[in-house]
Formats: structure tokens, C-alpha cells, sequence
């Protein structure tokens, strides 16, 4: 794998056959597969995630209603973020592209974070 410098960008964002993940391609040619359920879960709006230390909703319900879990588009913000648009019409969620890597499910991302994970811990 070569290094490149050039800004990663996602080429082709599509639903899955089975409509339950995202599938994104990247302009490295990696593929990233996130299932809406846990893109959903993992919204990082202020309503959703909290801030300033207020709990937000995610932390105070077990679950969503169907509708917030259907992906009815996904709204580019800027070359940096990626904003899915739910049926609800909650569409405040902003995933940057290094989150939605992160988010990947695929067993060679997992591997990778498991990889940081355990090199990015410094010793105490
Ligand atoms: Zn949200």
C-alpha cells in the first residue's frame, strides 16, 4: 500500500443489497460498510450525544422509533462530513470522514482498530 497525501474523499455512498448498511467508497479504494442501526446509534448532534455536560437522547432511551432508523439520503457537508438524512427528519448528525472509517464493520477495518487500539494506549 502506498501512502497518499491526496484527501480522502468517498467516491459512491449507496445503500446495501439488504438496505440495512451504508456502503461508502473511498477515493483510497476501500469500501465501508456500516449498518444504519449502529450509524444511527452513534449520531454525534448535540440532541443525540449531548453536550457541555448534558446527557443527550441516545443515553436516555434503549430505543428509537423505525423511523429513525431509515436512511432517505445522505446530504454532503463540505469535503470533510457526511450528514445521513433519517426518515424522522432528523438529519443534524454530522460524521466526519475519519468517523465514518471508524465506523466500518468489515473485518479488516475491525482489525485495524483493534491494531490502534492497542498501540494507542500509552503507558501509565
Ligand atoms: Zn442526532
Amino acid at each position: 500500500m502506498k501512502e497518499s497525501t491526496e484527501t480522502l474523499e468517498p467516491l459512491e455512498i449507496r445503500l446495501s443489497e439488504d438496505g440495512e448498511s451504508l456502503e461508502i467508497d473511498w477515493s483510497d479504494g476501500h469500501t465501508t460498510h456500516t449498518r444504519l442501526y449502529n450509524l444511527r446509534w452513534q449520531c454525534p448532534c448535540a440532541e443525540c450525544s449531548g453536550e457541555m455536560g448534558y446527557r443527550g437522547r441516545l443515553a436516555t432511551v434503549s430505543e428509537l422509533p423505525p423511523d429513525e432508523y431509515v436512511l432517505t439520503g445522505v446530504a454532503p457537508i463540505g469535503r470533510y462530513a457526511l450528514a445521513p438524512v433519517w426518515q424522522s427528519g432528523h438529519d443534524s448528525g454530522l460524521y466526519t470522514y475519519n468517523q465514518l472509517r471508524y465506523l466500518c464493520e468489515c473485518p479488516e477495518h475491525a482489525a485495524e482498530r483493534d491494531a490502534m487500539g492497542a498501540t494507542g494506549r500509552t503507558g501509565a
